[in-house]
């Protein structure tokens, strides 16, 4: 009797794998195969565009600029600055009854060169670094890292990089001090372990021919100058990441696991273009934001504060013919959002920091955050129950495993998106993302399950 009225009253949430047979099996297999794939050639934000542009080329999308006019499935696109995009397919619906949204960000943390990085100490080359985002600094030492990038001269030229990726190209590493020395330094706090004016990356130890001061950095700046055709001087003029150099693997025995740097925002950024790719006919006009900047505050001409979303939006009005004053705004109160950015997935290793009740598990489907913050939902876009439902409602009519989650227990930190950004502009905002074990690192983890409900949920988002 009890065991009934379990079944149907409790909140089941039961481990994703439980649900899928051989055929489902093999989709999830294969979708994170082309995910593992895409992930390889996109550590960096304007790789990630860059393979969007061409995915989106491929599938019938185009620069909206080439648009005198749109109508009613047309899909378009608009590139900022090679490193935030936003995709549009127009809907057959008015687009004053509002946009579907979905948005993530395609920048991950790392280490960003420092505008003036090469110098020589004891003839070793060192290129000096700035941390970008949150990051465990000790985490980023004695790992392979490669140097991505963009050079730009004065004169306009500019030359991508990418080194140590390639299994013929060397790799970089930041160096740490052996056990054997490391008394002062094992008694300091986990966060002061690694300075971060110490994370140099170590890139040559071979002088020049000849005597003289520097001479290991001559011969690096040599290397660059016949590589290249740059000075010490160009340096200052680009942007240059360091990631780790691993490849995206499967993880775990059962192969159930993606094992990779940057699926916090990357995976839901692929599986909602993915999705978008393959929409046709949709109602209300659907719109994917690849966002920049989300894990500095989201500032910048690049970043989700700035008005250039607005700007895309916009266009598309005015290419529509129906603009008018304050269209902008009405559009934007009567949209919906999945703010597509990862959550904390469950770890039991480390436990004590979540309320097991309120904790989003990997293999249990995707995520959904009503609000996010920190102490007392400080800072927190709080999702209206009425859209909680509506969303719920396409979740269940698909038949995709969700669950709704918290960051972590109350008072022990908290997090943000870029929900609140859209959801200040007047729409209704959810987030909505995949579980991901220890986000941040060199190497975060997610479930094949997940990632594909992500891709599941996102198209269900738009059809809906
Ligand atoms: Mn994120
Ligand atoms: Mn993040």
């Amino acid at each position: 009797m009890s065991e009934e009225l379990k079944e149907k009253l409790f909140d089941k949430k039961e481990n994703g794998w439980k649900s899928v047979n051989e055929e489902e099996k093999k989709a999830i297999f294969d979708f994170s195969k082309g995910y593992m794939d895409f992930l390889n050639q996109a550590k960096t934000e304007r790789e990630f565009i860059k393979m969007a542009r061409k995915l989106a080329d491929e599938n019938g999308f185009r620069d909206i600029i080439e648009f005198e006019t749109l109508k009613s499935g047309d899909k378009v696109y608009f590139v900022n600055r090679n490193k935030s995009m936003y995709l549009a397919i127009i809907g057959t619906e008015s687009i004053e009854k509002g946009l579907h949204i979905i948005g993530s960000h395609v920048d991950s943390p790392r280490l960003d060169l420092k505008p003036n990085p090469l110098y020589e100490d004891t003839e070793m080359a060192y290129f000096k670094t700035h941390y970008y985002g949150g990051i465990k600094k000790y985490q980023w030492t004695t790992i392979p890292l490669s140097i991505h990038g963009t050079i730009v001269k004065t004169n306009g030229e500019k030359i991508d990089i990418c080194i140590g990726e390639d299994d013929n190209d060397p790799i970089f590493t930041i160096t740490d001090l052996l056990p054997h020395l490391a008394q002062d330094q094992m008694e300091k706090k986990l966060k002061n372990g690694i300075d971060g004016e110490d994370l140099n990356l170590l890139i040559g130890s071979m002088p020049y021919e000849g005597r003289g001061k520097d001479q290991v950095k001559l011969n690096i700046l040599n290397i660059l100058n016949q590589k290249y055709g740059i000075t010490e001087a160009d340096l200052t003029s680009t942007e240059i990441e360091l990631v780790p150099a691993f490849k995206a693997r499967s993880l775990g025995l059962d192969e159930s696991m993606v094992a990779a740097y940057g699926q916090d925002d990357k995976v839901c950024a692929y599986t909602s273009l993915v999705a978008m790719m393959e929409l046709e006919n949709v109602k209300n006009t659907a719109v994917c934001i690849l966002s920049d900047k989300e894990e500095i505050g989201s500032m910048g001409n690049t970043g989700m504060e700035s008005h250039m979303f607005d700007f895309f939006i916009s266009e598309i009005l005015n290419k529509l013919g129906v603009n008018k004053p304050n269209l902008l705004d009405k559009v934007f109160c009567f949209s919906k959002m999945l703010s597509s950015d990862v959550d904390a997935g469950f770890d039991p290793i480390y436990a004590s920091v979540s309320d097991k009740t309120n904790a989003g598990f990997i293999g249990k489907g995707i995520s959904l955050n009503k609000y996010t913050g920190a102490r007392g939902k400080s800072g927190a876009s709080d999702a209206n129950a009425e859209y909680v439902a509506w969303v719920r409602n396409v979740l269940e009519k698909n038949d995709i495993h969700y669950q709704v989650a918290e960051l972590g227990k109350v008072d022990i930190g908290g997090g943000g998106t870029i929900a609140y950004i859209i959801a200040n502009k007047g729409a209704d905002v959810i987030d909505c993302g995949v579980p991901v074990l220890s986000m941040h690192a060199p190497y975060e983890v997610t479930s094949k399950f997940d990632v594909y409900s992500a891709y599941k949920t996102y198209k269900a988002f738009w059809n809906a």
